[in-house]
């Protein structure tokens, strides 16, 4: 049996087992997939135990997207773009690494929600693994500005550097600095994980679509905060975290599953509170 793992901290409640086992089930195939405990610092030894042990692919989470694309022996284009990498398959006796985040973002964004991105003017909160493999994808679906604020305002100021596109501006402290109005406000902070709001300046949401990368109850904070001040929709992260998984699976199995069963099954699974 083939052995996958989701390898970060903290890891506990991570759904990527459940999500891989129901495409192997929708796919046919037989797939072990487990979640590993690894914290900043650890990735190598992990990886090396993985590749001992017959493992043919991890996914990467938090905090770890920059050591792994740093690990990566070939990163792809997309994991290239983004200095980050959410998914290492072992080819040849070398981990290959991508990124399939902004793909499963722009995927649920569109395709599943509705939400065009053509034209739109897009707040973005946060400047860690995530965003760096959002943004590249968001600019490519033809938005027509992207405003970055980071609690760490120099994270934020590489990200607009590294984008080196016209369309990308950084937020300061003192309020938003390309707008208001936005049309869509996307959280990728892992301020969730611990139940907080994270920062950002006043007036982002009157009118604006707002996305959380976290899904579920950790959601709840951004996601109801961005309802009180005025936004018309508010979407966790779940869509986006199907679609991602989605992408990872094609590369390691060579065909794509399909996303709708596995997104209302675990929201079924998971509900029982409101967003
Ligand atoms: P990361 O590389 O560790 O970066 C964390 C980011 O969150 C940084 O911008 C950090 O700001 C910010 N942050 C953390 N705590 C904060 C707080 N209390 N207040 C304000 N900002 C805070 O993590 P990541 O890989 O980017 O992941 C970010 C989140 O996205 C995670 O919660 C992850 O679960 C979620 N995610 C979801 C999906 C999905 O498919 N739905 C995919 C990828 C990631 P500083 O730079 O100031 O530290």
């Amino acid at each position: 049996m083939s052995l996958y793992a989701v390898l970060g901290h903290p890891i506990d409640h991570s759904l990527s087992p459940r999500i891989h086992e129901d495409f192997a089930a929708l796919t046919g195939r037989i797939v072990r997939y487990e979640r590993r405990e690894v914290r900043a610092g650890g990735l190598a030894q992990a990886l090396s135990a993985l590749a001992a042990e017959g493992g043919l692919g991890a996914n990467i989470t938090v905090p770890l997207k920059g050591e792994a694309f740093a690990l990566a022996a070939r990163p792809s284009a997309r994991a290239l773009r983004a200095r980050a990498v959410n998914t290492l398959s072992w080819e040849n006796g070398v981990w290959i690494g991508d990124n399939t985040d902004g793909l499963g973002l722009v995927r649920d964004l569109t395709h599943n929600l509705g939400w065009p991105l053509r034209d739109r003017r897009v707040f973005l909160i946060g400047a860690g693994g995530a965003a760096q493999g959002i943004v590249g994808p968001l600019l490519d679906a033809g938005i027509a500005t992207l405003t970055l604020f980071n609690r760490t305002p120099e994270r934020a100021r590489e990200l607009v550097a590294a984008c080196a596109d016209a369309r990308v501006h950084r937020a300061t402290t003192g309020g938003p600095a390309a707008g208001p109005p936005y049309d869509l406000v996307i959280n990728a902070t892992a301020a969730g994980l611990s139940g907080a709001l994270p920062a950002f300046p006043d007036g982002l949401f009157e009118g604006a679509m707002a996305y959380d990368l976290m899904y579920g109850p950790k959601a709840r904070a951004f996601l109801s905060h961005a309802r009180a001040h005025g936004a018309r929709a508010a979407e966790d992260g779940l869509g986006m975290l199907v679609e991602q998984a989605a992408e990872s699976f094609r590369l390691w199995h060579g065909v794509r599953p399909p996303t709708a069963p596995v997104r209302a099954r675990l929201r079924a699974w998971l509900g029982g509170y409101e967003l």
